[in-house]
């Protein structure tokens, strides 16, 4: 099962900043500055294992993580990063079974994590209103092999929802709060909200239209991830850091708005 087969695709990892993701064919070379590396020697080898290039550096095979896919992605928009994909599944609720409408797609690294989570049974219906973009998202999802718990639609969310009783909306777009009516009729009595904006002024927009909608358990919040370098000796934050990506926005919709 932890085997590498043909059409794998693998992490080679160097060092923490060097990392390549490629698909394993026979008879195919990887070149790096490091010398090449022939690839169909990783088959029928173990994860974990090393492999040596052309002039003899070490790298280790690994299986990826969606983290992985989602920066080495063909890149057409900003993403949103790990650090606050991983917030957003945590305080969705998003799971297994899960049917979820996000907008816009944009590059796809937000739509790869959450149909990671919501497989085998759950569904994203995932709105974008520019054609190229689809397209992108599209390779994206099918190199992470996730293409199959997906379906974009070419539309203009702030038009409306065609999914109805939803556990989620999750929303990564300019004008969120003009979402906000549709999401409240189209999310199951209990379900939940995210918006992730970078400015104040969308977040207080959007949740003064939550509040509007009855929705409770309004709550924004930022995620600093400050690394740290880790050598003996040596350790201590490292000197630089992302210093924002965006404020994330949680609700959930309460019934009663037209009781
Ligand atoms: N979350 C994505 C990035 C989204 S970038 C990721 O992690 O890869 C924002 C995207 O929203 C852009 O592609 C833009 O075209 C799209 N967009 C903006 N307004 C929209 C709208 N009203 N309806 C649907 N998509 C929209």
């Amino acid at each position: 099962m932890n085997k590498i087969v043909e059409g794998d695709n693998v992490l080679l990892y160097l060092d923490r900043k060097r990392t390549y993701l490629v698909k394993v064919e026979e008879g195919k070379t990887f070149h790096t500055h490091k010398g090449f590396i022939d690839l169909s020697s990783l088959l029928s080898k173990e994860y974990g294992s090393g492999v040596r290039s052309s002039t003899g550096v070490e790298f280790i095979a690994l299986k990826p993580f969606i983290a992985d896919y989602a920066f080495k992605s063909l890149r057409k928009t900003q993403i949103i990063y790990p650090k606050d994909i991983a917030l957003i599944l945590m305080f969705s609720g998003v799971g297994p079974g899960s049917r979820v409408v996000e907008a816009g797609t944009g590059t796809g690294a937000l739509t790869s994590a959450l149909a990671f989570y919501v497989r085998p049974n759950g569904h994203i219906y995932s709105y974008e209103i520019r054609e190229e973009f689809i397209k992108t998202a599209l390779k994206n999802l099918q190199r992470a092999g996730l293409a199959d718990y997906v379906e974009i639609e070419q539309k203009d969310i702030t038009t409306g929802i065609n999914e109805e009783n939803l556990d989620s909306i999750v929303l990564d777009l300019a004008t969120p709060w003009l979402v906000v009516p549709y999401a409240y009729d189209s999310l199951m009595g209990g379900g939940s909200f995210v918006s992730f904006s970078p400015t104040i002024d969308q977040v207080v927009k959007t949740v003064e239209a939550l509040e509007e909608h009855r929705f409770v358990a309004v709550e924004t919040v930022e995620c600093l991830m400050r690394r740290m370098q880790t050598e003996r000796g040596r350790t201590r934050p490292e000197t630089l850091m992302t210093g924002h990506t965006g404020y994330i926005t949680f609700a959930r919709k309460a019934l009663g708005k037209d009781s």
